[in-house]
C-alpha cells in the first residue's frame, strides 16, 4: 500500500473572544469535499500574544490564517506585504503564508461584491451603506474600486462615518458622502442598492431593524444585508414584501470563505457545500 502522509495542511483564525466563530463549520466541510487532509483550527489568540502566533504559524509552516476581532488592523506591521484592498481598506481578514512570505489581503468586501454582482452590475451603481466599522468600510471600498458610481455612508457616530466617506473619496475618486443617522433614515429614488452593514440584526436580537423608512423600500431597490445569523433578517423581510429583491448575509459568508480557500489552496471549492454547513450550525432545528 501507499505511504500514508499524518501531516495535515494547517489554516486557522485568530481572534479574541473567539469561540462563537462558526467559519470552522463552514471550511473544514469544503476541504473535505475537495478531498484535502487540511484542518482550520479555532484559535484564541491574546492582542499582546498575536506577534508570536504569527511567528508560530509560520514556523509550523501553517497555509494562511483568518484575523478577526481584534486583530484585523494590529496584524498588518507582522505581514510582508499587503494587497491593493487591504491596503485602501486598512484591515487584512486573512493571510496568506507561502514561500517564506505573508501577504495580508481583504475578503469581506470581495465576498460581498461576489454575492452583489451574481444579481446586478456593480458599475454604475448608487448605494447607500448603513454603517462605518469594519464590514461597512470592507464593503465600501470594493465597491468603489470596483465601479459603483455614487456611495452615501449613513451611519450614528458622526466622525466615524465622515472618515470612512473622505477616505473612500480619497482613495477610489468616487463621490462618497456623509449623511449623519438621525431619525428614519428615507432613501432616495435615484438609489440602486442599500446596505445594512451594522450589527443590528444579530442574534440574539433578532427582531432589531435599522431605523429606515419602509415606505421608501419600492421594487426595483436591491436591499442587502451583512447579518449571516440569521440570514433572513427583518429588513430583508420588510423589503421583501414591498417587492424589493434582497441579499442576506450567509452569501458574503460564504463568498468570503470560497475567495479565503481559493488563495491558500489554489482550489475551487463548492459554495452550496459551504451553505448548507453554515445553515446546519445556524438554524439546527429548521432543518
Ligand atoms: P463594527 O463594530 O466595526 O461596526 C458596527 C457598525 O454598526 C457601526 O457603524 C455602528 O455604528 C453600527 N451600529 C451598531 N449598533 C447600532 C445601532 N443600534 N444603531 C445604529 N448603528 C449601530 O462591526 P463590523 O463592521 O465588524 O460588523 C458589523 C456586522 O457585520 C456584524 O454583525 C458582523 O456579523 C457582520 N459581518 C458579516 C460578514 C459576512 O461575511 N456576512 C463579514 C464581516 C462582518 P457606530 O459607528 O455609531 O457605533
Amino acid at each position: 500500500p501507499a505511504q500514508r502522509s499524518f501531516l495535515q495542511g494547517l489554516v486557522g483564525v485568530f481572534g479574541f473572544p473567539v469561540a462563537e466563530n462558526p467559519t470552522q463549520a463552514m471550511i473544514e466541510p469544503a476541504f473535505a469535499d475537495l478531498g484535502l487532509d487540511w484542518r482550520y483550527l479555532t484559535v484564541e489568540v491574546p492582542p499582546d500574544r498575536l506577534p508570536d502566533a504569527v511567528r508560530g504559524a509560520r514556523a509550523m509552516g501553517w497555509r494562511g490564517f483568518n484575523c478577526t476581532i481584534p486583530h484585523k488592523v494590529a496584524v498588518i506591521p507582522m505581514l510582508d506585504a499587503l494587497s491593493p484592498a487591504a491596503e485602501a481598506i486598512g484591515a487584512v481578514n486573512c493571510v496568506v503564508l507561502r514561500d517564506g512570505q505573508a501577504i495580508g489581503e481583504n475578503t469581506d468586501g470581495k465576498g460581498f461584491l461576489q454575492s452583489l454582482s451574481s444579481v446586478r452590475p456593480v458599475a454604475g451603481s448608487r448605494v447607500v451603506i448603513l454603517g462605518a466599522g469594519g464590514a461597512a468600510r470592507a464593503i465600501g471600498m470594493e465597491l468603489a474600486l470596483s465601479g459603483a458610481s455614487d456611495l452615501t455612508i449613513v451611519n450614528r457616530t458622526a466622525q466615524r462615518g465622515a472618515d470612512l466617506a473622505s477616505r473612500i473619496r480619497e482613495r477610489s475618486g468616487v463621490p462618497c458622502q456623509f449623511v449623519p443617522w438621525e431619525g428614519r433614515y428615507r432613501v432616495g429614488p435615484e438609489v440602486d442598492v442599500l446596505i445594512n452593514a451594522t450589527s443590528i440584526g444579530l442574534f440574539s436580537d433578532v427582531d432589531a431593524l435599522p431605523a429606515v423608512d419602509l415606505d421608501a423600500l419600492r421594487p426595483g431597490l436591491l436591499v442587502c444585508d451583512v447579518i449571516p445569523n440569521p440570514p433572513r433578517t427583518p429588513l430583508l423581510r420588510e423589503a421583501e414584501a414591498r417587492g424589493c429583491r434582497t441579499l442576506d448575509g450567509l452569501g458574503m459568508l460564504v463568498n468570503q470563505g470560497v475567495i479565503g480557500i481559493q488563495l491558500w489552496t489554489g482550489l475551487d471549492p463548492r459554495p452550496e457545500v459551504m451553505r448548507e454547513a453554515l445553515l446546519d450550525v445556524f438554524q439546527p432545528d429548521d432543518r
